[in-house]
């Protein structure tokens, strides 16, 4: 059956195969536009989290199960109750680009047609909120003005603030294939040096947050070089008097170099590039967007696409990529605080059609509380009931601790998700299980607004239900039977459909009335469709005048470093990784590329602080602190660190990005500003050091410092300490036969248990001064059909010596670092391809191949060292 992948904004088509209970086939849709049969590595091994592990299958109030209809009533009983004593602005929906659009839609209309608040925000305002404002800015209208083909048809790509190889890594892909196929340039400009940079033409390694002075550089250059569009400026563009003077300021190549701290040279060469590539696609995301200038940003790249005539034209374009499957789709149906409905705004003939249009009591007629704000207005009590919807707010927001704080001080607090135990979800007085990838139906859009279907392949398990079905049943109850009669996906994809044609007269791009009389029969059969076409390629813009708007901006100073606060931290995604794990950290090959939460640090700072590669340390900023393992990195720039999304209470005692970063936000757009908190790093004193491999995850873990981790038969716990660790980790060793020795002179603990069957079962590893051993043959053990002697689990490797793989970088075919790097150096190898034919290693997703790239260039850099 064809359906769509869970994760990114890419949109991938995927076919899956049922093949017994709970499993899944899955395979590349060669016939999807998005990504024509490609798959990257958490797209191919989706299969191995559709089991029902950490589910949610039926209701609960206050932690005890619960019958739907008692459920429903609770909801729409304090919903109604709550609206009735202190208004419709004290309730809240915080809901998630997770949704698909069938669920944002009713979800949307309740809260803003019914309830008469715009009180439902999403998380995707932490990812594209500042693309939606600097496009609205600029177009008069949310729409992207790009799609995957403008990057096959481009001679440049510049990705700006995306690490696109390891977060849209079937984008990247494309990418790769126009570089092979025309010779597309590919310039970088990001201050982390990531595996994107690795077959990019130039890194621009700029300082942080200095993006608008880069652009307005850029534009400046272009216009002293004579490329700027004059003819197109003057029909379709609008120009504030001021704009060009105002960029006579300060715009120059040398203080742009100076203020982005990036070699003249350099910046000449890529100024020279642009000005001379009409085919240029800038490709942008979080590190753009995620800033509390983010929608200046996203107007200083859409500035020199504009002036320069490099939009509505194939192979030009300035295009954000989202980060979440649907985040799209919330947008086209207004899930965001910011919008009505359907692309419009709360002008109040907007909000007269949609009153109109949805029969409704009462439609709200100003915007919402956006994400930071409404939870800051929860922690202050004017927000008293909130419903959370398949996101994870407590670890995602920033200054997580405060939101935590709120979801505690909240009177009623709702939370329907797929998975019974959430960081947010502990919160919660009600929970209601939804179903989840594989079990869904309905449409997403993807980052160049393409609608694909996602099908459903299997059964609801236990008493799951589509999101759609359980707003629709609140709102029912609340009163609004006829207005929610929707007895499937396809009824609210139709209304959804007619509101967007509704009166619309070619006002807005976002236009899907050909859906409006879809029939069930061939919604179900839908083939993957786009809106919008190549919107603005008349040059008509969806302002009142038609033109788009330059919009002048400029770039603010700089946070000053404080003695207190030295470093800025960073923070981002990981390659196998989605948002908090919940469904990645189920499948032990995706757990094996990034194992702990890692503290990225240049070496010179490492240095300074005493901290080595693998130490654990502390960062802390003026909101909260939390442990990583160091990573020692050049390619952080000095005085710069970085820290991964993904880790929760429920995985970790450290790894939470979430308690780090400032709640500031943008001021147009509310996007959070989560690339530049300023942090400090010390090193973590412990007095032991260890690991756990179990067939069952241990659930209380008493150690300082711990990770869990998926990996083949069972779990891997990461441990550190202080104290007797024997009080502390007595209890992760499960009943059975326990072999064990003590090493008192370093502190040595090690021991094994054995089930019944007498095969590992538990294996412990303890050492306050001596080596641990590698984890990776133990791990195998979990499943192996002989048990080793005692000597050796107790040694935790094999009598006779097995190679060393190194780190897993090839998740498809577990193909470890050390084994390329031999295979490259012995075999004389010098590309992916050639490694790809000595050893599978990249062969199958693709995600891999940046990381074999630069294995490629360390080895040929040490032989010749
Ligand atoms: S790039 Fe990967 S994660 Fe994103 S949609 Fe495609 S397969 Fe899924």
């Amino acid at each position: 059956m064809k359906t769509t992948c869970a994760y990114c904004g890419v949109g991938c088509g995927i076919k899956a195969t049922v093949t017994g209970e709970r499993e899944v086939a899955i395979a590349g849709d060669t016939e999807h536009p998005a990504n024509r049969g490609k798959l990257c590595s958490k797209g191919t091994h989706l299969g191995e989290t559709v089991g029902l592990e950490g589910r949610l299958l039926y209701p609960e109030i206050t932690g005890r199960r619960a019958s739907w209809d008692k459920a429903i009533r609770q909801v729409a009983r304090t919903f109604a109750e709550t609206i009735e004593r202190h208004g419709p602005d004290s309730v809240a929906f915080y809901v998630s680009g997770q949704l698909l659009t069938e669920d944002y839609y009713v979800a949307n209309k309740l809260m803003k047609g019914f309830i008469g608040s715009a009180n439902i925000d999403t998380n995707s305002r932490l990812c594209m909120s500042s693309a939606v404002a600097g496009y609205t800015r600029a177009f008069g209208e949310d729409v992207v003005p790009a799609t995957y083909e403008d990057i096959d048809e481009a001679d440049l790509v510049v990705l700006v603030g995306s690490n696109t190889a390891w977060c849209h890594p079937v984008v990247y892909q494309r990418i790769m294939a126009a570089r092979l196929l025309r010779g597309t340039q590919v310039v970088v400009i990001d201050p982390r040096r990531t595996e994107t940079c690795e077959e990019a033409d130039l890194h621009l390694q700029l300082r942080p947050g200095t993006d608008v002075a880069l652009m307005n550089g850029l534009l400046a250059y272009c216009r002293d070089a004579g490329v700027l569009d004059e003819a197109f400026l003057a029909e379709h563009v609008a120009t504030p008097d001021s704009f060009w003077s105002a960029l006579g300021e300060g715009n120059d190549l040398w203080s742009t170099a100076r203020t982005c701290d990036i070699a003249p040279v350099d910046l000449k060469r890529f100024f020279e590039l642009f000005a001379a590539t009409p085919r240029t696609v800038t490709l942008f995301s979080q590190g753009i967007n995620q800033s509390i200038r983010g929608t200046d940003q996203v107007n200083a790249i859409v500035n020199v696409h504009l002036a320069t005539g490099r939009i509505g034209k194939p192979g030009a374009a300035p295009f954000s990529i989202t980060g979440q499957p649907n985040a799209m789709g919330g947008r086209e149906v207004g899930g965001l605080a910011s919008t009505l409905a359907a692309h419009r705004d709360f002008a109040p003939e907007n909000v007269a059609e949609v009153k109109r249009f949805w029969a409704a009591p009462r439609v709200a007629d100003k915007p919402g509380l956006k994400a930071v704000d409404l939870f800051r207005s929860i922690r202050e009590g004017r927000v008293k009931a909130l419903w959370v919807m398949a996101t994870n707010p407590a670890v995602s927001l920033p200054d997580a601790a405060q939101v935590r704080e709120a979801l505690a001080l909240c009177p009623f607090v709702v939370v329907s998700d797929c998975m019974a135990d959430t960081d947010t979800s502990r919160f919660a007085d009600v929970k209601l299980p939804a179903v989840g990838w594989g079990e869904k139906d309905g449409t997403v859009t993807n980052s160049e607004r393409l609608i694909s279907r996602q099908r459903a392949l299997m059964a609801a398990p236990g008493e799951a239900r589509p999101d759609w079905w359980i707003v629709t049943q609140v709102a029912r109850a609340m009163g609004w039977r006829d207005a929610f009669g929707y007895e499937n996906a396809a009824d609210i994809y139709r209304e959804h459909a007619r509101l967007s044609a509704y009166r619309n007269e070619g006002r807005r791009k976002f236009d899907i009335g050909f859906h409006a009389a879809i029939t069930n029969r061939e919604y179900e059969a839908m083939e993957p469709v786009s809106w919008g076409g190549a919107p603005f390629s008349e040059g008509r813009f969806s302002t009142p005048d038609g033109k788009a708007r330059l919009v002048a901006v400029e770039q603010r100073v700089l946070d000053e470093r404080l003695p207190k606060w030295p470093l800025t931290l960073n923070t981002g995604r990981y390659r196998d990784q989605w948002h908090t794990m919940t469904r990645t950290g189920l499948s032990p090959r995706l757990s094996q590329h990034r194992r702990e939460p890692l503290v990225e640090i240049h070496f010179r700072d490492a240095e300074e602080q005493g901290i080595g590669d693998g130490d654990l340390v502390r960062v802390a900023t003026p909101q909260g602190e939390s442990v990583f393992r160091a990573a020692l990195s050049e390619g952080q720039r000095q005085g710069e660190i970085f820290t991964p999304i993904h880790w929760t209470d429920r995985q970790s005692s450290g790894g939470r990005t979430g308690l780090l970063p400032r709640p500031l936000v943008d001021p147009h757009s509310g996007q959070p500003g989560f690339k530049s908190t300023p942090a400090r790093i010390e090193k973590l004193a412990v007095e032991w050091r260890g690991f756990l491999i179990a067939r069952e995850v241990p659930e209380q873990v008493r150690a300082d410092y711990f990770t869990k981790v998926r990996v083949g038969q069972g779990w891997l716990v990461e441990l550190a300490g202080s104290g007797d660790p024997d009080a502390q980790l007595g209890n992760l060793l499960a009943g059975g036969q326990r072999i064990e020795s003590l090493d008192r002179a370093r502190g040595g603990w090690r021991a094994a248990v054995l089930d019944k069957g007498g095969r590992l079962s538990a294996a412990l590893f303890v050492s306050r001064a001596g080596r641990l051993p590698d984890r990776e043959w133990l791990i195998t053990q979990l499943s192996a059909h002989e048990t080793p002697s005692s000597v050796e689990l107790l040694a935790g490797r094999p009598a006779i010596p097995q190679p060393d793989r190194g780190p897993i970088v090839c998740v498809c075919f577990d193909v470890g670092m050390k084994t390329i790097v031999q295979a490259i150096a012995s075999q004389s190898l010098v590309s992916v391809e050639a490694v790809g034919k000595a050893l599978s290693a990249g062969t199958n997703c693709g995600s891999c191949k940046p990381a074999i790239q630069r294995l490629i260039g360390e080895t040929k850099e040490a032989a010749h060292a």
